[in-house]
C-alpha cells in the first residue's frame, strides 16, 4: 500500500465543464467557484465564504464581477437567501449553492471526530498498527483489524481513512483559526442559532437585533466550549422567548449564554410530574399541547444535564 494521502478533497461532478451555468459564466468565474469550494472544505464552513476573502481566493482581475456572475446563475447565493437547500449566513458572506449536497459538512466531520475519540486513543493507535501490519502482510494484521472492527461497529477501510483525514483537517483548521484571530471563517451552525434568536425576538414584536461579532462569539462558545448542541441552543431560544420572565432577560446571544444554566435549572424544576393526557386522535388540546411543547423544550435543555 502506498503512503496514505492525508490531504482532503472536494468533489466535483465530471459534467461541470459542460454545465449550462458554467458555460454561461465562463472559465474565470468557474475557477472562482472551485476556489470557493476549496475554501469551504479547508475551513469547514458548510459553503459559507466571507465576501472580503473573494479577492484573496484567486488571482483573477475582477473577482467581484465574477462573484456577481455566479450569483446571477445561482451557483452562489447572497448570505441571506431563500434557497431551501442551503444554510443561511449573514450579509457578509456568500453561500455556495448545494455545497452540502456534495461535500462533507462540518457536522459530519465533528461526528466522525466524536466517533474517533469514543473509540479512544488506543483504538486510534491500533488502527494505525493494524494498517501498518496489514500493509506488510503480517499474520497478526488481520487479527488487529478485526479487533478494531468489533470495537467500532462495522467501520470500513474508507471510513477509517476518512477519520484520519478528518483529524488532519481539524488540526489544520483549528491552527488556521487560532492564527487567523478576528478573521475566523464563518460557521453555518453559529449563523443558524444567531438567526433563530434574532427571528424569535423580532417575532415577539421587538426591533430586530443586529447579529454582531459578540453574538457570534457567544454562539461559538455555547457550542464549542459549553458543548451545547445546535438543537439544545434552539430549544433554549424557544424556551426563553416563550417565557414572560426570561424574554426581557434574553435579548441577545451573550445574554442567552449567560442565562443558559439558570434556564436549564428552572426547566428542570418546572418539569411536569405526570404524563399529559392525549385526546382520542392522539393530539393534545390547546393548553396541554402548549405545555407539552414546553415539555419537549425542557427535555432539549435537560438532555445534556444527564451526561
Ligand atoms: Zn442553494
Amino acid at each position: 500500500m502506498a503512503e496514505k494521502d492525508r490531504r482532503t478533497y472536494v468533489r466535483v461532478h465530471d459534467g461541470l465543464t459542460d454545465h449550462p451555468k458554467i458555460i454561461e459564466v465562463g472559465g474565470e468565474a468557474a475557477w472562482l467557484y472551485i476556489s470557493a469550494l476549496c475554501y469551504s472544505s479547508r475551513q469547514l464552513t458548510d459553503g459559507l465564504v466571507p465576501k472580503r476573502l473573494i479577492r484573496r481566493l484567486t488571482d483573477l482581475s475582477n473577482p467581484e464581477a465574477l462573484a456577481s456572475a455566479l450569483l446571477r446563475v445561482g451557483l452562489l447565493h447572497e448570505g441571506e437567501h431563500d434557497c431551501s437547500r442551503c444554510p443561511v449566513g449573514g450579509p457578509d458572506v456568500y453561500v455556495v449553492h448545494d455545497y452540502l449536497e456534495h461535500q462533507r459538512s462540518a457536522a459530519e466531520v465533528a461526528a466522525l471526530r466524536e466517533k474517533r475519540s469514543a473509540a479512544g486513543q488506543r483504538g486510534g493507535r491500533r488502527s494505525g498498527e493494524s494498517r501498518r501490519a496489514a500493509s506488510k502482510g503480517e499474520a497478526n494484521g488481520e487479527a488487529l483489524a478485526s479487533d478494531l472492527l468489533k470495537q467500532t461497529r462495522t467501520k470500513t477501510e474508507a471510513e477509517t481513512e476518512t477519520e484520519t483525514e478528518v483529524e488532519e483537517v481539524l488540526r489544520t483548521s483549528s491552527r488556521a483559526r487560532r492564527g487567523a484571530g478576528h478573521d475566523e471563517p464563518p460557521r453555518a451552525d453559529v449563523e443558524r442559532v444567531c438567526r433563530a434568536l434574532a427571528d424569535a425576538i423580532e417575532a415577539n414584536g421587538s426591533k430586530r437585533p443586529t447579529i454582531t461579532k459578540q453574538w457570534r462569539d457567544s454562539a461559538r462558545l455555547l457550542i464549542d466550549k459549553d458543548r451545547r448542541t445546535v438543537e439544545q441552543v434552539l430549544g433554549a431560544i424557544e424556551w426563553s422567548q416563550n417565557s414572560d420572565f426570561w424574554r426581557p432577560n434574553v435579548q441577545s446571544m451573550p445574554k442567552l449564554r449567560k442565562q443558559y444554566d439558570q434556564m436549564r435549572l428552572q426547566a428542570m424544576r418546572d418539569k411536569p410530574k405526570a404524563n399529559l393526557p392525549a385526546t382520542a386522535n392522539g393530539h393534545l388540546p390547546g393548553t396541554d399541547s402548549r405545555v407539552a411543547e414546553h415539555y419537549d423544550l425542557m427535555n432539549e435543555l435537560l438532555a445534556e444535564g444527564s451526561n
